[in-house]
């Protein structure tokens, strides 16, 4: 059994050399995460898990989610600077836009896509080193995301006869913001097979009460929640969910901006706390044999990349263990 990391150095935007100063989002962090793997573990042990990701999500594929009309409005920097909440992008050309904004988050996109292929098949773990745009709905995008990659991958694995109509699938949201784009997507298609579990803080955006109608289980947060509590209600909800579903398949957006500091999480979760979290996830999934594809959301702190890290060599390190293999994880 393996572990599949997908990643394509394409996915880090080299936005910031032409917009120096920049965003809230260190926009090379897969990168740093990936290498700080390698650095604890070794690069060489980490080789066999990569699957390079080296074509984008076709225009085709996004029309199963997306309106032609938004696909087309997304050619204009105005509109992608506003999803993006980043003024200066207006500035750019369309063609700078696309090569280092749309550029990697399509080939994300199908990130995720292979990452969701890779589990279904072989029934392992996989991750996508980017994804979770959760925000991105039909018709819109906003909050740093631009297309629904999660929802698109479920569309995908159904076209490709991988999942069935009926197949019920578990999709679990702890990035600190409400998947308003992820909930609207499944309300728009008339979706009851994909099981919504979303973890989030009420406190901050977007506060969207028409996406939280169709969240199976909405678990409200509130600003400065501690470890204890928020684990012991990911617990408690993740058990319920387990308990009722009998997922053929799981979805996980791993965000890590609910970590203590975050400009924009507004939680208080200790980095102890986040690595507690993904281990108890992915343990509880693993254990009951659900596939599972993870995506990594948001997560806007310097440490963003080593919680991504501790995520990974955790689940590396346990299989290694189990293969009967040792080594040190930071
Ligand atoms: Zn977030």
């Amino acid at each position: 059994m393996s572990i599949g990391l997908h990643y394509s150095s394409g996915y880090n935007s080299a936005l910031a050399e032409v917009l120096p100063d920049t965003h809230l989002f260190d926009i090379a962090k897969y990168g740093h995460a990936l290498a700080l793997v390698e650095s604890r573990l070794g690069a060489e042990r980490v080789a066999p898990h990569l699957r390079p990701v080296t074509e984008e999500v076709s225009h085709t594929e996004l029309c199963l989610i997306h309106s032609e009309r938004y696909l087309q409005a997304l050619e204009t920097p105005s509109v992608v600077a506003r999803a993006l909440e980043y003024p200066p992008v207006e500035q750019l050309s369309a063609e700078l836009v696309d090569a280092e904004i749309l550029r990697p988050m399509r080939l994300a996109v199908n990130g995720t896509i292979a990452a969701a292929r890779e589990a279904l098949m072989h029934n392992r773990l996989a991750f996508n080193l980017a994804g979770g745009y959760h925000h991105a709905s039909r018709d819109r995008g906003e909050g740093f995301c631009l297309y629904g990659d999660a929802y698109l991958s479920i569309v995908r694995l159904r076209q490709e006869g991988l999942l069935g109509t009926q197949d019920p699938v578990l999709y679990i949201d702890l990035d600190a913001h409400q998947g308003n784009g992820m909930a609207r997507l499944c309300a728009e298609h008339q979706d009851e097979q994909v099981v919504l579990l979303d973890l989030f803080n009420t406190d901050i955006y977007p506060q969207d009460r028409v996406a939280q109608q169709r969240v199976d289980r909405a678990v409200p947060l509130i600003s400065g929640m501690t470890d204890r509590t928020y684990l012991g209600l990911l617990r408690a909800h993740l058990t319920r969910a387990m308990a009722s579903v009998k997922p053929r398949f799981a979805l996980y957006n791993a965000g890590t901006d609910i970590l203590a500091g975050d400009p924009l999480g507004g939680l208080n979760i200790s980095e102890e706390g986040v690595r507690e979290r993904d281990r108890f996830v992915l343990q509880t999934l693993r254990a009951a044999g659900v596939p599972v594809a993870v995506v990594l959301g948001g997560g806007y702190t310097p440490q963003s990349h080593r919680l991504i890290a501790n995520m990974l060599c955790d689940a590396l390190m346990e299989r290694g263990e189990s293969d009967g293999a040792g080594g040190a994880c930071g």
